[in-house]
């Protein structure tokens, strides 16, 4: 558990844990947008998927952790990160017009950032938002809802 967490907040340190995912035709579109953004990027922590992580470090030279590639495991990787409080932001572009083998995973990572109150970007400009927010230069209090209702449910 990370050392970040209490029962129901979260602090995202002002050096964010950003995970960088693309579907393979918005690839493109998210090298465009680190390109675009090298300087402030290099301020955080980044994590990616197999070829969009190697993609990124390719491009732009910053160092990546990589994880598998998305169909293998990688989507689910980042939901359990983000679960455990160790990503705390995620920058999806995924593909609105082809269907995934791996759309479960889609899914279950989309539902578990919404789980875990963890700022998501599926397009480049809420990418810009969230990038440019004041709160990316602070450490920010996330909260939580209170899940002990539900830890401690009767059955
Ligand atoms: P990839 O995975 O970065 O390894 O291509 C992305 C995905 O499809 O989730």
């Amino acid at each position: 558990m990370s050392e970040s967490m209490s029962k129901n907040t979260r602090i995202f340190k002002v050096r964010k844990h950003i995970a960088l995912v693309a579907h393979d035709n918005k690839k493109p579109e998210l090298m465009a947008w680190v390109t675009a953004h090298k300087d402030e990027l290099l301020r955080h922590k980044l994590y990616g998927t197999g070829t969009t992580g190697r993609m990124v470090t390719d491009t732009i030279g910053l160092e990546v952790e990589p994880l598998l590639s998305g169909p293998l495991g990688g989507d689910q990787q980042i939901g359990a990160k983000i679960a455990e409080g160790e990503i705390n932001m995620l920058i999806f572009f995924w593909d609105p017009f082809e269907p995934m083998p791996h759309d479960p995973d889609v899914k279950a990572l989309l539902r578990i950032a919404a789980v875990w109150n963890v700022p998501v970007a599926c397009n480049r400009a809420t990418a810009d938002f969230i990038l440019f927010s004041p709160l990316m230069g602070e450490d920010y209090c996330s909260g939580l809802p209170d899940f002990d209702a539900y830890n401690n449910r009767s059955l």
